[in-house]
């Protein structure tokens, strides 16, 4: 999960149209019962906004998904907050895999089906949701990454319970983690039997890697944060005692 900003205010235009007003009231007429149009909370421009602010990217696990599904943060089913299927606040894109492991689990600490609230944060403030949300909490204090394993690892509750309901620590999430950042591993190996003549090259392509997969737009840009922050502690003992030093300049050079 990283950070996004959404801007609330800027809803897509179908979202706020008369088309959608008018089935929503529906909706809540119907106690539920009538269900959301796909059409309307998956139009193009729906779509193409949380391209911009998502990079095509699953909003819980950060896997690329060229065909995501767009997750109700808030569950729109009967019972649940069909309310709020319109609501550009609550609509996240999401891969196939997190959207059916989250499903319409929403855990709080007060539950509130005031359908006069529809304001994300005076809800949040009121129900104290325990499912982390890229465009509210700030990812970072909540998670960690083994490096080494590819797993995720929970540094508070809120985050414990958030691998839980997303499967956030799925066999194929960490197998696809692990392969991510294996390839470095792989290049370590390789240049501490390399000649002096290559090093150079290797370093830059290490620290390139690195960097340019800790961006926002990256797959699993967050693992790839984490193991920026751990490279001097954990990944530089990996190299042969001559080599640390250079690299480590090259490193220090390019984050500066
Ligand atoms: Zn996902």
């Amino acid at each position: 999960m990283r950070k996004v900003e959404k801007n609330y205010i800027k809803a897509p235009k179908i979202l706020k149209s008369e088309r959608s007003e008018n089935h929503l009231n529906k909706i809540i007429e119907s106690n539920g019962n009538v269900k959301a149009k796909t059409d309307i909370y998956r139009d193009k421009d729906v779509l193409s906004e949380l391209d911009k602010i998502y990079f095509k990217k699953c909003g819980y696990c950060e896997k690329i998904t060229n065909n995501y599904e767009i997750e109700h943060y808030r569950p729109k089913d009967k019972d649940f907050y069909p309310y709020l299927s319109y609501e550009w606040s609550n609509l996240f894109p999401v891969c196939h895999s997190c959207n059916k492991a989250k499903s319409n689990k929403f855990p709080v600490k007060e539950r509130n089906f005031d359908i006069n609230i529809r304001d994300i944060n005076q809800l949040n403030k009121i129900e104290e949701p325990v499912v982390l949300n890229p465009e509210i909490d700030d990812p970072e204090k909540h998670f960690d990454f083994n490096i080494f394993t590819g797993e995720i690892i929970a540094k508070t509750k809120r985050a414990t319970e958030t691998i839980k309901i997303c499967d956030l620590n799925s066999d194929d999430l960490i197998y696809f983690r692990k392969k991510a950042v294996d390839k470095i591993f792989e290049i370590i190996d390789l240049i501490n039997v390399a000649s002096d003549e290559i090093q150079e090259i290797v370093y830059k392509k290490i620290t390139k890697i690195v960097i340019n997969n800790k961006d926002v737009k990256s797959e699993f840009s967050m693992l790839w944060n984490s193991f920026c922050l751990k490279f001097e502690d954990d990944v530089l003992p990996l190299f042969l005692k001559e080599k640390k030093e250079l690299m480590l300049k090259f490193f220090k050079k390019k984050l500066s």
